[in-house]
């Protein structure tokens, strides 16, 4: 098999998307139609600059514009369950096997849904994709940078009920230049008061002294991007030391400009340096990708290699935040498929 063929084939997992970041043209169109909504075409190829950026997206502000256009279509326990249900259909469809998808509650409540609420609903989604595609498939709830600390509070609250029953973590996400990582200190007490695992969004469009903050305070056991870290040699050191995966997210990194270029992006200088990451899609729909192709550009793009991919992925089920029985399971899993394709050899490890 060709190494194309074999990214395809090979068994994946996402840990980094965004439900907002996902919904089809075709489906908005159906949504809009339920709600009344004039479109502005009707044409699913017309709707793509809509929701989708290009390599000409000039930051994170802009790349999150993409956003408002789909929120007023997500407001009902319907839409969100149809949403969910599609990330998995997706996924499977790039034998992605584990999903950890993510999304903020308290921006779906504009028809009266509670932030319980909107969670319940994600993950009736996730469960009914799960039984149809055999994606297994988790919750993260999103407190928002640009929040009061009393809504975010609602958030940690609500996600704290789902714990263990389809939701997996929290995390912070949202204008990260703006509002830095030390302002939510008591929200994220919070959550380690209630033992829910978090991962937070930082070193995106802000330095390294965020994925600082993120770990020594607000208690991130995963960073989402850290692209960023490399600024930081003392950051980085501690980051390796504390064996930190960060949720790499490559096309998306690019679009958002929190580094200039692929030439600046320092994917291989992590790897070769000892620096935990896994590889995420972000928004496939914002993006305009899907985890084969962000395997395949850092293939192309850094070379990476067949066993170092292989690495990688195992890396994503390390990371993951499922049970330790069932991340054995899931990496038993992942092995033994992997061994099939001939890129593991499980009498090695
Ligand atoms: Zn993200």
């Amino acid at each position: 098999m060709d190494m194309l063929r074999l990214l395809s084939e090979m068994p994946k997992v996402d840990l980094h998307i965004h439900l907002d970041g996902c919904v089809k043209p075709a489906t908005l169109m159906r949504l809009a139609d339920q709600r009344g909504i004039a479109l502005p075409s009707n044409v699913e190829s017309d709707l793509l600059p809509y929701v989708q950026v290009g390599e000409d997206c000039t930051n994170l502000t802009e790349y999150l514009t993409k956003f408002d256009f789909v929120l007023p279509f997500l407001q009902t326990g319907e839409a969100l369950e149809q949403v969910a249900f599609e990330v998995v259909e997706q996924a499977a469809e790039h034998r992605i096997r584990y999903i950890e998808v993510r999304f903020a509650p308290q921006l779906h409540r504009k028809d009266g849904l509670s932030a319980g609420d909107s969670i319940h609903h994600v993950i009736e989604g996730l469960k009914r994709g799960e039984a149809r595609f055999g994606v297994k498939a988790r919750v993260i709830a999103i407190c928002m940078r640009n929040h009061s600390v009393a809504a975010n509070m609602e958030v940690i609250e609500a996600a704290s009920h789902y714990l263990g029953h389809g939701l997996v973590a929290v995390d912070l996400a949202g204008d990260e230049t703006t509002y830095p990582a030390s302002l939510f200190r008591e929200v994220f007490a919070l959550a380690r008061t209630l033992g829910i695992p978090v991962t937070i969004h930082a070193g995106e469009a802000a330095g390294p002294e965020n994925i600082e903050e993120a770990v020594l305070h607000l208690g991130a056991s995963r960073i989402g991007h850290g692209v960023r870290l490399k600024e930081s040699a003392s950051v980085m050191s501690m980051i390796r030391e504390l064996r930190i995966p960060l949720e790499l997210c490559p096309t998306s990194n690019i679009q958002t400009k929190a580094v200039n270029g692929w030439d600046a992006y320092p994917i291989r200088e992590y790897y070769d340096q000892g620096i935990l990451f896994t590889v995420n899609t972000d928004n496939p729909g914002v993006s305009g990708t899907d985890i084969t192709k962000e395997y395949r550009v850092i293939a192309e793009k850094f070379g990476f290699t067949l066993v170092e991919i292989t690495t990688l992925i195992l890396n994503g089920v390390e990371a993951s935040f499922l049970e330790s029985n069932e991340k054995a399971d899931l990496k038993r899993d992942f092995e033994e498929i992997l061994e099939k394709l001939g890129v593991y050899d499980l009498k090695k490890h």
